[in-house]
């Protein structure tokens, strides 16, 4: 007879399971047909359901409903961001933090290999916390003065939790003239967020970081901002987004955050709690680990370095205790690269290696953390035998 063994799921920060009330939302709007661009009876009636899910938003984000471009998710609102900014800008001069997504860096890039490639893109350094500083900017901005067309910096990281001071950064951008995109992606429903107090002129957001469905989110964006669109066709958003909206995602995506901003505060500490007792358990259990990140910081994120250890072996170890973590971004789990992140942040390559991710979320119990500890320590000797194997064949091939 085969057993089922309970999975810990530590991995939040990739996606998190989609909250009850959304997913009752989701049934209920994808029950009905209606395209919400049509005249008629239904297609009005999906209008409405479309325009309360922008009207809830913008009452959670602090911005104007007219200022919510709904997109397919968090990379389609960097994109647009990066690119629709910087392409109607008379500047060429692109900064983009060091640590930031790949939805930003890898946009960034291809304002210098595609579109005629005419933009001069730097990328900022950050801090041992990933972070950017204001002063960072502040020295750009004086350096290339009305040259300056966008600054990226995002408002939590994915890999380590840092939260940046993104109005203090923002400041000396926008006095030069320039737009500053924020992708808060990893922050929404987290923590507080306001758009309008952080002073930026576009946001991104995705509606499965916070309990919501995969495959919808908004990129929240100032009514005076100067923006090209980066897809065509019917320009259902404000003319810079084409596509049909997705109704039901986004009726489920305002329901989800509707309920992450109200328990918010206690989750926020029910967290940060259990994220703490998880650091302490694993410092204990296994010598030599350490933490990454610090400072302010998102309260379901810890981010561990295991020296000697391959970060992929104890994924895979620990997946077979039973908990699902990772060793970054999801998005580039699949390849065996160090973390962009950490290098940013000052770790050596090695270290980079051989991190994990374990980020906690509003379905996490005490239950998941104390088996994740206690797998940690076998996992974490195992993967060092591993380790200590491949950089063996790594010294043989050299
Ligand atoms: N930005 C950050 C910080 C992320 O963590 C992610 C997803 O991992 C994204 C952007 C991309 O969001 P999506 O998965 O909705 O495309």
């Amino acid at each position: 007879m085969r057993t089922t063994r309970p999975v810990h799921y530590l991995d939040h920060a990739a996606t998190t399971p989609m909250r009850p009330a959304a997913v009752a939302a989701y049934t209920e709007a994808a029950s009905t047909v209606g395209n919400a661009s049509s005249l008629h009876g239904s297609g009005r009636r999906a209008r409405r359901r479309v325009e309360e899910a922008r009207e809830l938003l913008a009452h959670h984000l602090g911005c104007r409903p007219s200022e919510v471009v709904f997109t397919s998710g968090g990379t389609e609102a960097d994109n647009l961001a990066v690119i629709g900014l910087a392409t109607a800008s008379s500047g060429d001069v692109v900064a983009v933090g060091a640590a930031e997504h790949h939805s930003v860096l890898d946009a960034a890039e291809h304002l210098i290999t595609g579109r005629g490639g005419r933009n001069d893109v730097r990328v900022l350094p950050v801090d041992s916390r990933g972070v950017v500083l204001a002063e960072t900017v502040r020295d750009l901005a004086g350096e290339v003065g009305p040259r300056l067309a966008l600054v990226a910096t995002m408002l939590a990281n994915n890999e380590i939790g840092s939260i940046t001071d993104v109005a203090a950064v923002a400041g000396p951008a926008r006095a030069a003239g320039a737009s500053v995109h924020t992708d808060a992606v990893q922050a929404v429903g987290h923590v507080p967020v306001d758009f309008e107090a952080l002073g930026v002129t576009s946001m991104s957001l995705s509606a499965h970081k916070f309990g919501g469905p995969l495959g919808v989110g908004a990129l929240l964006l100032d009514r005076g901002a100067e923006i090209e669109p980066i897809g065509f066709g019917g320009g259902q958003e404000r003319d810079l987004r084409s596509g049909s909206v997705d109704v039901p995602g986004v009726v489920a995506m305002a329901a989800a955050l509707d309920e992450a901003v109200r328990e918010m505060e206690s989750e926020a500490r029910r967290l940060s709690g259990l994220r703490d007792r998880l650091m302490e358990g694993v410092r204990a259990t296994v010598p030599g680990v350490i933490a990454n990140g610090g400072g302010d910081r998102l309260p379901g994120i810890a981010n561990l370095t295991f020296p000697g250890c391959s970060g992929e072996s104890l994924i895979l170890l620990l997946d077979a205790a039973g908990i699902e973590c990772s060793t970054g971004s999801a998005c580039t789990a699949g390849v065996a690269e160090p973390s962009h992140v950490l290098l940013a942040a000052g770790a050596g390559e090695a270290a980079a290696r051989s991190s994990l991710r374990l980020s906690l979320g509003y379905t996490t119990t005490e239950a998941d953390v104390d088996a994740t500890i206690a797998a940690l320590g076998p996992a974490a000797e195992r993967a060092r035998v591993a380790g200590l194997g491949l950089s063996r064949a790594g010294a043989g091939a050299s």
